[in-house]
């Protein structure tokens, strides 16, 4: 699985719609101060269903739409695809490509779609966990989280090698139906 390419409209710095394409290998992003390198992390984590404003870098998710500019006026929605090639099959969906949106207007009104089909943030954690891919993944990570991760307790520590191995999806089944 790799990623493809992301598609970006209304996010952050982002007015204009953007489309960057990936080739596998080592893609490096480079740019002056305050250009835009780390919101382009920011689109990733966001479209696979981050919560946290905060982690975000924001006070609200509103904060994630366009706020405007001297020569821009503000939008009135974010819009985030990102397609992954899923030739492989690690996610566990019968498509060679699987394409993840996710919509948020100043309303506060959001939706997400998967493959182009409405459907709900549950369904797009449940197919990505243990894929490495998620907001929480270990294939996203940023400055700041090396030293969360050395400095984490054992415990913590511990479910992100277990997420790397693939066990936490049994785990959270274990769990849940212990609680039933
Ligand atoms: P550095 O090298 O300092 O890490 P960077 O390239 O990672 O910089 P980012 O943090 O990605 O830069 O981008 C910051 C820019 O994004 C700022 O100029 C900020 O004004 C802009 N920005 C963030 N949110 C919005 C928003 N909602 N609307 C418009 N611009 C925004
Ligand atoms: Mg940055």
């Amino acid at each position: 699985m790799f990623l493809k390419r992301l598609e970006v409209v209304g996010f952050k710095s982002f007015a204009e719609r953007i489309g960057i394409d990936f080739v596998p290998g080592v893609t490096a992003v480079v740019g002056p101060n305050g250009s835009g390198k780390s919101n382009v992390t920011d689109a990733i984590r966001w479209v696979l269903g981050e919560q946290s404003a905060k982690s975000l870098r924001g006070a609200k998710m509103e904060d994630v739409i366009f706020a405007g500019s001297e020569s821009r006026r503000a939008l009135n929605f974010a819009e985030v695809t990102l397609v992954l090639d899923n030739t492989d099959e690690q996610v566990a969906i019968p498509y060679t490509e699987v394409s993840v949106t996710r919509r948020v207007y100043r309303s506060g009104e959001s939706e997400y779609l998967l493959n182009n089909q409405q459907c709900r943030l549950k369904d797009i954690t449940d197919l990505f966990m243990d894929s490495g891919l998620g907001k929480e993944a270990f294939s996203i990570i940023s400055q700041g989280r090396v030293d969360e991760i050395l400095n984490s307790r054992p415990d913590d520590r511990r479910s992100i090698f277990e997420e790397a191995a693939g066990v936490l999806k049994y785990k959270l089944r274990k769990k849940k139906a212990e609680h039933k």
